[in-house]
């Protein structure tokens, strides 16, 4: 137990009166439950609860809670660099925001440890430099229901905690990490209330990955929609996310890389060439909303069959480096967040749907392999990752780009009846108001036919409208809700209202078939010019 042995040292050091940088070691024996069970078990929300509680003991932290699950369990938060734990108290600093969170799917549960690990650093004066420009807002443990549903059968491939896992899905049965549009989940109301309040400049999203055996101890992405800021964009893929790989290659010699995986690692057919394929653009996933609300999103995934405590301690390094480059440049962090919420969207052309493109030049991407391990309880087949590397030079497709686009309108020109629009709206903190248009020309959508999915996914028969965009120059006088584009969530107005989007109303069927099939035409219209007076 490592960290009994730091801590009298660390205490001896102190006596001795030789303790000059400050630090307070936490109180005797606060570890985590999984450094209690030799990381052979993770933590339960009791646990989480009560490790926080210890550790805001230090007059650094202040705990406050964000919202409550489905079955009723408070979702914690810890705030650090701040007077106390109120968005009142965080936003008056002034300082860059930096927001933490973990175990959105509940059986990847190496970032809600590695999270309890920093907050103990934090409470005994690590990194005390970071408080002279950053706040940091931990939650460890958002998906808290999914996490109590603990069984030997979720991830079972994954190399431990062998004592199991949390379920990915919350106890809607949804997957957070697909609701961000949306907006379902009590969990993702109370997380993009978090967003709306604190307004994190920075969002880092810890995960575990699994698929393809690659050489990685950890991956990660910046958001991936192609109407993401491109200055911040730029940042992400440039200088932040390789100055943190480069520094943990010199300080702890593990490899990272943007996430992907290359097609045929479970054996099915591949129709596409061998290459690294990132995830997905989307933003129902929580690093790629982000970007939409002009945030750096920053994806964190620990390698699944890196063991489990090796994958915490990765997952924490990723996570120090990455507030250290954000401390490091906080004014310039800041600057692009907030240059890219006063820089308007109206008339740019922005993408509808998307698809991988790869990197100028094929890059060298470290593959791995494997080793089969017996589960020490249930007998069955985990993976062990082993120190063997292969450099393979291949197309990296690890960004997107548009394969549909629009000129994104001054407005959208929403009726009011549509009543389950305006409450998304609200929910992600739209800007709109009530007007009576002039008659000036609208573009209306005209619908040829309406595709419904035969299956559901995550609770929905998600639809497609094809059709096309025609004029409307004697357009009658109406009373509507005007969502003007020139605001700092445009990026999202668009992707929300557009109705060709491929994550917007349509795609989430947040209306009926029926609104399409009865009018043929689209209810929510467009204008490019003024708008209406408010
Ligand atoms: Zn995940």
């Amino acid at each position: 137990m490592w960290r009994t042995a730091f801590s009298f040292i660390a205490a001896a050091l102190l006596l001795a009166g030789c303790g000059g940088s400050g630090m307070v070691p936490a109180p005797d024996g606060l570890l985590t439950h999984a450094e209690r069970t030799d990381f052979q078990e993770t933590s339960r929300h009791a646990d989480v609860m009560a490790f926080m509680e210890a550790v805001s003991a230090s007059p650094s932290i202040h705990l406050t809670t964000f919202g409550e699950t489905v079955e009723g369990r408070a979702l914690p938060l810890a705030v650090w660099g701040a007077p106390g734990a109120s968005a009142e108290a965080v936003r008056s600093t002034g300082k860059t925001r930096v927001f933490v969170f973990a175990n959105i799917h509940a059986g990847e549960v190496c970032g809600k440890e590695a999270a309890q690990m920093l907050l103990r650093d934090l409470s005994e004066g690590r990194n005390a430099a970071w408080a002279d420009s950053l706040v940091l807002l931990i939650a460890p443990i958002y998906n808290a229901d999914g996490n109590e549903h603990i069984a030997y059968d979720n991830r079972p491939m994954q190399h431990g905690p062998v004592g199991g896992m949390g379920q990915r899905r919350n106890a809607q049965g949804l997957d957070l990490n697909r609701d961000f549009m949306k907006l379902a989940a009590p969990e993702s109301r109370a997380l993009v209330q978090l967003f709306r309040d604190y307004d994190p400049h920075v969002v880092i999203d810890l995960h575990t990955t699994n698929g393809t055996r690659h050489g990685y101890h950890l991956t990660y992405a910046p958001p991936l929609n192609p109407n993401t800021p491109g200055e911040m964009d730029a940042e992400l893929r440039d200088h932040w996310l390789p100055a943190v790989s480069a520094r943990i290659a010199y300080t702890d010699g593990w490899a990272t890389y943007h996430y992907g995986n290359v097609p045929g690692a479970f054996g099915e057919p591949v129709t596409v060439p061998r290459a690294w394929y990132s995830f997905d653009a989307r933003p129902r996933f929580g690093t790629n909303y982000a970007g939409l609300r002009n945030r750096f999103g920053i994806l964190s995934e620990a390698y699944s069959y890196v063991p489990f405590e090796e994958r915490v301690l990765v997952t924490k390094r990723f996570v120090e480096e990455v507030v250290d480059y954000a401390y490091q440049n906080a004014s310039r962090v800041r600057a692009l967040a907030e240059h890219a919420d006063a820089t308007s969207v109206v008339g740019e052309e922005l993408s509808l749907r998307a698809t991988w493109a790869p990197l100028p030049e094929p890059v060298e991407i470290l593959m791995g392999e494997a080793d089969s391990v017996a589960h020490p309880v249930t007998g069955e087949l985990m993976l062990e990752r082993v120190d063997v590397l292969h450099m393979e030079v291949m197309p990296a497709f690890v960004r997107f780009t548009p394969t549909e686009t629009e000129r994104a309108p001054s407005a959208y020109l929403v009726p009011q009846g549509l009543t389950a629009v305006v409450e998304l709206l609200d929910l992600h903190g739209i800007d709109y108001y009530a007007a009576r248009t002039t008659g000036q020309p609208v573009d209306v959508f005209s619908i040829d036919s309406v595709q419904v999915d035969e299956r559901p996914f995550q609770d929905r028969y998600g639809q497609t409208l094809f059709g096309y965009y025609g004029t409307l120059n004697d357009a009658d006088a109406q009373n509507v809700l005007v969502v003007p584009v020139n605001q700092p969530l445009g990026r999202l107005v668009f992707m929300l209202l557009e109705p060709r989007s491929d994550d917007g109303i349509v795609a989430w069927a947040v209306l009926p078939p029926e609104t399409y099939t009865a009018h043929r035409e689209y209810p929510i219209r467009r204008i490019h010019g003024t708008l209406p007076p408010r």
